[in-house]
């Protein structure tokens, strides 16, 4: 499948590539970003104590130098849509599901008996359409197993030459995007300091604003679905200031 490669192995580049020289350019308009925002907002919600992410320390630390709309537009009209979201969501999965197996230790039972994201709790629904509470490691494997089964079926998610995406395929692409955004926000909510101290917050931020710019880009999740990240992806996914992209020679 034409694609697939590029867009792992760009991927691959954002999550390994570091410039401190962009993220010294990030940090002013986040902490522009961050102040206007202050000023907007007088009142604070009770949750916002909790959120550790939201610290200027780790919102500045991405690991990309590169404006990530570029990252996720339809590179060519010869790339078919269909093909550039299966390419992009299949690689968002696996990305996803190994940022949380770094912390899956932690997230257990015990520690997280919902799965929780910003005093949100989300619960599974089964192909009958049945809701059930269960922990958060119980919901991350149901999902996983979901979105697993889901891009290695070749009726749905067609890897060979001249197979046609099915009808439904762009309401399930919308579906395990809206999956994988749970297990994201449930990873910043509950799991951010063990991220910390494993040192893997920049992989988090960067995995994390290229999914809502990609997912923005083609309107896959209902704004009113990640609104409860809003004031993270605000300050993660301000583009580059213009003057970014043409020269720099760094020291
Ligand atoms: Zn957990």
């Amino acid at each position: 499948m034409f694609g697939k490669q590029f867009v792992h192995v760009m991927a691959l580049m954002a999550m390994k590539k570091h410039t401190s020289l962009y993220a010294s350019l990030l940090k002013a308009s986040i902490l522009s970003c961050r102040k206007s925002k202050t000023k907007s907002n007088g009142k604070k919600a009770p949750a916002e104590e909790k959120k550790h992410y939201m610290e200027p320390e780790y919102t500045k630390v991405r690991v990309v130098d590169f404006d990530l709309k570029d990252l996720v537009s339809l590179p060519t009209k010869e790339i078919d849509l269909n093909e550039w979201l299966a390419s992009n969501t299949t690689t968002f999965f696996n990305l996803i599901n190994l940022q949380y197996s770094t912390i899956s230790e932690f997230c257990t039972g015990d520690t997280c008996q919902a799965m929780t994201a910003c005093n949100t709790i989300y619960y599974w629904y089964d192909e009958r359409g049945k809701k059930t509470k269960c922990t958060a490691p119980q919901y991350v494997d149901l999902v996983m197993t979901f979105v697993q089964k889901l891009v290695t079926d070749e009726e749905i998610f067609p890897t060979k030459y001249g197979k046609d995406f099915p009808n439904s395929f762009e309401s399930l692409v919308k579906k395990v995007c809206r999956y994988l955004f749970h297990v994201l926000a449930h990873i910043y909510w509950a799991h951010f300091k063990e991220t910390v101290a494993l040192e893997l917050q920049g992989h988090l931020n960067t995995l994390y604003a290229h999914f809502i710019v990609f997912i923005r880009e083609f309107n896959l999740v209902e704004p009113k679905e990640i609104c409860i990240m809003d004031d993270l992806s605000e300050v993660l996914c301000a583009p580059l200031p213009p003057h970014t992209h043409n020269h720099v020679t760094e020291r």
